[in-house]
């Protein structure tokens, strides 16, 4: 039975390993087809090659991002593996550029695999006070000839927002390719391909699937010859999004638009409450006119918003005295917004930045909340309790 003759509306969940080819003329044309077609072909063969269930959420991310193509992979780090793989050519791979502030566990994945196991020749471009200096970059850019540049258009945890457009020129004037890690900014905010990125990487654990409860990952471009490329390196490296997570996926993306505008008023919402508290030192959210990239995000963003994440910084005499206070506010606020190592979800979460990454940002009082979609006053009513036990 097909989804026809049942009248199904929503693709259905095929979870088959393998796909019927029925005969043998059909099994040599549909291989033939993976190695001969010029992008990707229709037909499925085995679920790690392709998969219905996978594509038709495949085809619902294109839409988002307005992209000819998307592959969808089963966490963020495999589509970032996915997007600088295909870069990889032996001896012929040229230097990658990487910007420094990017999540973590990006640049882990730097240091422990593409240099360290990999040992490729990747450059660091560092944000030393918080800015990017694009001189700086244009002087790297001279000098490494980097086949790639990559970044994160809103920085985790620090919220910097990159001066797209400037960078975008740039990459084009030295025939630079460049991969946009969008998690933070979401297509709703912006949509990097129609500015002339050459690839967007997205954590879909994150805002795109918006519930904390599916991990995976998705690389967009329009570069059909780029496809081609991902689809072989996917397919060889084993990089796979399970049906069962690509059709709750679908579902979960269908209220994405809906979740991200919210997220936004929310969160722009809390940045204003929490920098006029007294017990806030500082507040780090891109929509504040306080922000030292503000003016970046409202070029790149108009009046989209400005994303769901906010930094702040608990007020304390000296470094012992705001770690105990960022404790006593997490403490606090436990049977409401918990501490869970991840962000967009609908229900808001919290990080303390120190014991995470310490090492880069020794920063006592810091938090990184990931405002949910709750009810704003109920949010407020939530944190301006918990800052009144300080
Ligand atoms: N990119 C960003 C900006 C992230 O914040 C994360 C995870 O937190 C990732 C990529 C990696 O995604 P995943 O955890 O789905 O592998």
């Amino acid at each position: 039975m097909n989804k026809k003759e049942i009248n199904a509306s929503h693709t259905p969940l095929y979870r088959e390993a393998g796909f019927n080819l029925k005969n043998s003329q059909r099994t040599k044309e549909a291989f033939a087809a993976e190695i001969n077609h010029p992008h990707e072909p229709d037909d499925y063969i085995y679920s790690r090659y392709r998969n219905p269930t996978v594509v038709a959420v495949e085809k619902q991310i294109m839409e988002l991002e307005g992209s000819k193509w998307a592959l969808l992979v089963e966490t963020g780090m495999a589509a970032i593996d996915l997007a600088v793989s295909i870069f990889q050519k032996g001896k012929e791979t040229r230097p990658w550029l990487f910007f420094h502030e990017i999540y973590g566990g990006s640049n882990s994945f730097i240091d422990s695999v593409l240099i360290k196991r990999r040992n490729l020749d990747v450059h660091r471009f560092y944000a030393p006070k918080g800015q990017y200096d694009l001189a700086e970059l244009e002087r790297m850019l001279i000098a490494i000839k980097p086949e790639f540049i990559y970044f994160e258009a809103v920085s985790n945890p620090m919220l910097i927002v990159a001066d797209v457009k400037k960078i975008l020129n740039l990459a084009k004037k030295y025939q630079t390719k460049i991969i946009v890690d969008n998690t933070f900014g979401t297509p709703e905010l912006w949509k990097p391909l129609l500015d002339g990125a050459t690839l967007v990487i997205h954590s879909a654990t994150k805002y795109l699937s918006g519930h904390g409860n599916i991990t995976a990952g998705v690389l967009c471009g329009n570069d059909m010859d780029l496809l081609k490329e991902a689809i072989e390196y996917r397919k060889w490296a084993g990089h796979f999004l399970s049906p069962d997570d690509a059709y709750r996926l679908g579902t979960q993306l269908k209220t994405f638009p809906l979740r991200f505008q919210k997220h936004c008023q929310n969160a722009m919402a809390i940045a204003e409450y929490l920098e006029q508290h007294p017990k806030i030192e500082y507040v780090l959210y891109p929509g504040l006119k306080s922000h030292p990239t503000h003016q970046e995000a409202v070029d790149l963003f108009g009046d989209k918003g400005f994303g769901g994440m906010v930094t702040f910084d608990i007020k304390g005499n000296s470094e012992e005295e705001k770690r105990e206070k960022c404790n006593a506010f997490v403490a606090a606020l436990e049977d409401h917004i918990p501490l869970v190592p991840t962000l967009g979800e609908a229900d808001s979460i919290l990080l303390p930045v120190e014991p995470v990454w310490g090492a880069k940002y020794p920063l006592p009082g810091v938090i990184r909340l990931s405002v949910g979609i709750e009810n704003v006053d109920t949010l407020k009513i939530w944190i301006g309790n918990a800052l009144k036990q300080l």
